[in-house]
């Protein structure tokens, strides 16, 4: 942790200096961040307008998300960097900074696929598709959601049987999943099925005969990244396929806890993206004779949302430092999913009003943000979701049904 005196008085500053958050970050993190950072800026930010607008994620960005280190970055070994979360966290939020598609792209390879083969799978998958995963030369998507099934997946109908007697049977798997980031680029599919033991995991390589992944098009939201059904046709894999340590529900869902922790952070980069955006565009536009600055209204907006920016960022922390030492409940990650999400939703809308005209462009990142936030607002978990499971936690009462 930081020692140093208070930094020197200037005349202005961004909003999260005016909070000091910096100073609450050691300086591996701090490092990590300036590095993530530099990445965006000049190979992300230049081409985002064009990827959001043709609605592209070029798949050549896993190799380069892989040389800088962020897949799975805070999983130990197998070609894994080992950070901690409050680093995992800020990569997210400067990635998201660019865009959300970008954050999303590395939450789905490092905190769903590459965890759930981390966490539950056998040392010869984690051999087999860990390093790749990590280096970006194989990318993973995680298929949970159906069409049918979001929020209660429990209700999943995709289905798993053995085609024979004994363990050593294959498997043959039958089903569809729905909005899977990653689909169309995926070469391995961790899929949640049903089975006559309850719901179990398995690693789909995605040139098995039977399985397709189909695009989804016409997205308003995460343009900037590939989202798809999956059909698995009578999908046949070997018994070595299966995940051995998933044994129910419980286990895709700790893989969307990892996930929903990056999301906490990577919000906020959105959040603070447009922020920044905000406060130049209304110091260089002129009204009424003045900057639109100097105005009382605009002063007010942005203070607002400097204080619900700067208060996301300490929950953020606060959450990361948890996770780091004892770790975090899953209500108390949905506390910072919840604000954080809605919190940087209602920044880049606000931010968008003070562009004007100029904010319905992609010139500008607000709105292309608060379109994103909306998927952001939905996926991990929607909204309404935490609030029920913040509700559990100080009722004792599930309302879910
Ligand atoms: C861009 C994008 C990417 C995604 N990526 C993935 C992925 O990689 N892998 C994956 O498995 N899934 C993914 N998802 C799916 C996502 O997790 C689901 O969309 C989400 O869980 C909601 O499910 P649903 O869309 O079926 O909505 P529904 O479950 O039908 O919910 C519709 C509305 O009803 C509300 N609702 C539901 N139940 C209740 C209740 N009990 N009480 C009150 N309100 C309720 C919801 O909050 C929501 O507002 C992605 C989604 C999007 C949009």
């Amino acid at each position: 942790m930081s020692t140093t005196a208070a930094p020197p008085k200037k005349d202005t500053y961004t909003p999260l200096e005016l909070f000091s958050t910096d100073r609450l970050l050691d300086s591996d993190e701090r490092d990590i961040a300036t590095t993530v950072r530099k990445f965006v800026e000049t190979r992300l930010r230049p081409n985002v307008e064009d990827w959001f607008e043709s609605a592209t994620l070029p798949k050549e960005l896993a190799k380069e998300f892989g040389d800088l280190g962020v897949l799975g970055m805070h999983l130990q070994g197998y070609g894994c960097a080992g950070t901690n979360a409050v680093s995992y966290g800020l990569a997210c939020m400067e990635l998201e900074a660019g865009d959300s598609g970008f954050r999303s792209f590395v939450s789905v390879q490092g905190s769903l696929s590459m965890f759930s083969i981390y966490r539950y799978g056998s040392e010869e998958q984690k051999q087999e598709w860990l390093p790749r995963l990590a280096a970006g030369e194989a990318i993973g998507c995680f298929g949970l959601t159906e069409p049918d099934f979001g929020s209660n997946p429990a209700g999943m109908r995709t289905r798993a049987r053995r085609s024979g007697a004994g363990e050593n049977a294959d498997w043959v798997l039958n089903g569809t999943k729905m909005w899977i980031t990653n689909g169309n680029l995926a070469d391995v599919a961790t899929v949640w099925a049903q089975t006559d033991e309850g719901i179990r995991g398995f690693l789909v390589p995605t040139d098995t005969p039977g399985f397709t992944a189909n695009a989804i098009h016409k997205k308003l939201s995460l343009r900037a990244s590939v989202t798809s059904e999956l059909v698995l046709d009578n999908v046949r894999l070997p018994a070595s396929a299966q995940l051995p340590e998933a044994v129910g529900l419980g286990a895709p869902l700790s893989c969307l806890n990892e996930a929903r922790f990056g999301i906490v952070f990577g919000a906020l980069g959105a959040a603070r993206d447009s922020l920044e955006t905000a406060i130049a565009y209304t110091q260089s536009r002129e009204v009424f004779d003045r900057p639109l600055s100097s105005f009382q209204l605009t002063q007010e907006k942005l203070a607002n949302m400097t204080l619900e920016l700067g208060k996301g960022m300490l929950l953020a922390i606060h959450l990361g430092r948890m996770k780091d030492a004892e770790g975090a409940r899953p209500e108390q990650i949905s506390l910072g999913k919840l604000n954080n999400v809605r919190e940087a939703l209602a920044i880049a809308r606000e931010c968008r009003t003070l562009l004007g005209g100029s904010g319905i462009t992609l010139e500008y990142s607000p709105l292309r943000h608060a379109n994103n936030l909306e998927s952001v607002l939905t996926y991990e978990g929607t909204s309404e979701m935490h609030m029920l499971s913040i509700g559990r936690a100080l009722t004792g009462q599930a309302a879910f049904r």
